[in-house]
């Protein structure tokens, strides 16, 4: 766990070298090694100095996450953070020096280890980054990362760092005043060494605990980065109070205030759940942990998009970027090249923003090939198909793509909504054919629905997360099934607030309460954007697929009543459910309410966030009843990052985790009573609840 050994010059070097893991992390158990370490060191008389360092990759990678999810009793977790703090305290008081060797990223809890040494080298190594991550994750950093932070590098700086959560990279550290020096990689344990032999020795204490030491407070200046949309409130307001309450007292007491509020953060269930989710189940998710086992790693040279249009064109910039070269396939050349000119767009706005150097976008832009002729196809691992969402339009390119592709390419098409089972009839070799469903703009958007038809191979589902992968992107599997998953859980929540505003609840309303639920954007600003008209092709093509059995939602009457009726389809047509002037401060259309002939309802706000949320919990269920998710963790990372469902919750399942199951079916049999069978409990949570069961440990 800990190597510890004493040199000729009395330097006693105090090695983290968990075994059995990949990075060093603070536990129980590496913890108490820790601080057995520094003990011996510090009452040893021969030791001079204590040198930390890592024989890791990187320094320290932070708290071990999965104490955060067992953590229960805040009132224990508040007696261990004071033992750590001491224990810390101790080590930068005893009067020998310490210094931390960063040979690589120190995060968090690792991170707050080298702020209580005296003097900090780091390799001046691109990829490392010094940061306190913990506020993405509803938590703040508990080992003194509040209260040292800011006294060492000033009160503004520290709170946009601890609030933004961003690491600095080596070279922005050392000009933050976080580090004391950086140095060519592999010689930081060389220059720490010296610095304790030398000036160590004659001033083995820290600013704070020097006479006459002030923080430095930038007199009238507002205060800055208090918060970034991501971070929920509660963790971000809470490392403001540490912050600001810590630093107007001393280092002992401020550590106590600390050592409170992240003890009360960390038996949060947002706390949980955000850990959960953005953690465990997206590492497992990006880690590939549903792909099928024994197949060997695809690769990917070339691939062929077919479709210049809005999503072609942001997937080929998606491919081209990840260093891939794309073919890029239109009607014709022309279409094509248009489809690559939103690359040369994009790439020169990152380049002025000096996010990329010109070189890069040059190589970018050279791996684009825009073709007008599907003999350009022939080359190509995977071609993805992003045409007109029209059966007979696939089909026909389906049929022309797999003349030209080779025989072991993949076919994936990025359909929204229209089955792969279905579209894979117009294929030869269904076994090779896939959905993978990008999000829009496709070149941003981390999520990639990886939809299994019902002949697809194992080995064309694991190079198809292999390639999303490639791509830097997060695969979730999902089964075949109309709108998947993200696309039909996201259409029962917009039609939801639909139902809603049918019912006379103010569309005002609707919209905050969904910011209450923690959405990122109103359900009728949203439709505004993705535009009603879509909604009501979507509602027809329902119609004729599903004949009788189609059953008519409020989305499909209020979308048609918009378009067909008031000529407002959305944002792109300057009217919609709002009204967007020239001068862009968009508002609600005031006619609204009088053109929908809504009746009068008296809701109150909890009981619209409430079936907002419901909604959403009660349809993903209903998919994992069906098989169209298999996994908890699948649905909660889907939602997360396909519709910007609030981490905070965990996910519509990890919602349903938090409430209860029982307490779930209960919520759901009662609003159902009101608005409808649509919220009548699915039968797999009636089991699970009679069963006891859960979805995630608890
Ligand atoms: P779009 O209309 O912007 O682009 C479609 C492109 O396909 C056009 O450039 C058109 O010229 C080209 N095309 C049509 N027939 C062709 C053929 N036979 N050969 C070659 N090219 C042909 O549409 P879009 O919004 O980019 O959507 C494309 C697909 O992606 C649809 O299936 C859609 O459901 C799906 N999708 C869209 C979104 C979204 O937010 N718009 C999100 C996910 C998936």
């Amino acid at each position: 766990m800990i190597n510890y050994r004493v040199d000729g010059e009395g330097i006693a070097l105090i090695e983290w070298d968990m075994q059995q893991r990949a990075e060093n992390l603070l536990n129980d158990e590496s913890v108490a090694a820790f601080g057995a370490a520094v003990h011996r060191a510090l009452a040893d008389p021969s030791v001079k100095g204590l040198l930390i360092a890592s024989a890791k990759k990187s320094f320290i990678g932070g708290v071990d996450l999965a104490q955060v999810l067992k953590a229960s009793e805040a009132e224990h977790v508040y007696c261990r953070m004071l033992e750590w703090h001491k224990l810390l305290r101790h080590m930068e008081t005893a009067g020998k020096p310490v210094a931390a060797a960063l040979n690589g990223t120190a995060l968090g809890g690792g991170l707050e280890i080298a702020l209580a040494c005296h003097y900090r080298v780091a390799a001046d190594d691109p990829r490392a980054g010094f940061g306190f991550p913990e506020v993405t994750l509803g938590l703040l950093p508990g080992g003194g990362g509040t209260q040292r932070l800011p006294r060492l590098v000033g009160l503004d700086a520290a709170k946009a760092m601890l609030t933004e959560g961003r690491p600095l990279r080596p070279q922005e550290a050392l000009k933050a005043g976080l580090i004391d020096a950086v140095v060519h990689p592999g010689e930081e344990r060389v220059a720490a060494r010296r610095w304790l032999l030398t000036d160590g020795q004659d001033r083995p204490t820290q600013p704070w605990d020097r006479p006459g030491f002030a923080i430095a407070r930038p007199e009238g200046a507002a205060t800055s980065g208090a918060s970034s949309a991501a971070v929920p409130p509660t963790a971000a307001h809470r490392i403001l109070v540490c912050v600001e309450e810590g630093t107007r007292t001393d280092l002992e007491s401020a550590l106590a205030i600390e050592a409170r509020h992240f003890a009360s953060l960390v038996v949060t269930s947002e706390a949980k759940n955000m850990v959960r989710t953005l953690h465990f189940a997206m590492n497992e998710a990006n880690a590939l942990g549903a792909r099928p086992a024994g197949i060997a790693p695809g690769k990917f040279r070339r691939v062929g998009m077919i479709g210049a249009g809005m999503m072609g064109s942001g997937i080929a910039h998606a491919i081209a970027t990840a260093g891939i070269d794309v073919v890029l396939l239109d009607v014709d050349l022309a279409a094509a090249e248009r489809g690559k000119s939103y690359s040369r767009q994009q790439l020169s706005k990152l380049s002025q923003k000096g996010k990329m150097t010109e070189d890069a976008a040059i190589g970018v832009l050279s791996r684009i090939h825009p073709a007008g002729d599907y003999a350009a196809l022939s080359d190509c691992d995977l071609v993805i198909e992003g045409v007109f969402e029209d059966r007979d339009v696939k089909a026909g390119v389906t049929r022309k793509a797999e003349a030209a592709m080779r025989p072991d390419a993949i076919l994936a098409s990025n359909t929204s909504t229209l089955p792969i089972t279905g579209l894979a009839l117009a294929s030869k070799r269904r076994e090779r054919f896939i959905g993978l469903h990008f999000f829009s703009p496709a070149e941003r958007m981390p999520l990639v629905e990886v939809i299994r038809g019902k002949h697809t191979s194992d080995a064309t589902l694991a190079h198809a997360m292999d390639f999303v992968k490639a791509l830097r992107k997060t695969p979730v599997v999902v089964h075949d099934g109309r709108g998947f998953y993200t696309s039909r859980v996201l259409r029962a929540y917009l039609s939801e607030a639909m139902s809603l505003l049918e019912e006379g609840v103010p569309a005002e309303t609707i919209e905050n309460a969904s910011v209450i639920a923690g959405m990122p954007i109103g359900p009728l600003a949203l439709l505004d954007d993705v535009s009603l008209e879509l909604m009501v092709k979507f509602a027809k093509q329902d119609r004729a697929d599903l004949g009788p059995d189609y059953r008519e939602r409020a989305i499909d009457r209020v979308a048609t009543v918009m378009t067909e009726k008031l000529g407002r389809p959305g944002r792109k047509a300057g009217k919609g459910f709002y009204d967007y002037p020239p001068d862009g401060k968009k508002h609600l259309w005031a006619g609204l309410a009088d053109a929908l002939a809504v009746r009068c309802a008296s809701m109150s706000m909890e009981d619209v966030v409430e079936r907002l949320l419901l909604i959403q919990s009660v349809e993903t269920a209903r998919c994992m009843e069906e098989g169209v998710v298999r996994r908890a963790e699948d649905a909660d990372v889907g939602a997360v990052l396909g519709w910007g469902y609030p981490a905070l919750r965990g996910g519509p399942i990890g919602w349903i985790h938090t409430v209860g199951i029982p307490e779930f079916v209960a919520a759901c049999e009662r609003v159902a009573a009101r608005a409808g069978s649509r919220f009548l409990p699915p039968a797999l949570l009636t089991s699970m609840g009679q069963r006891g069961e859960a979805f995630y440990p608890v």
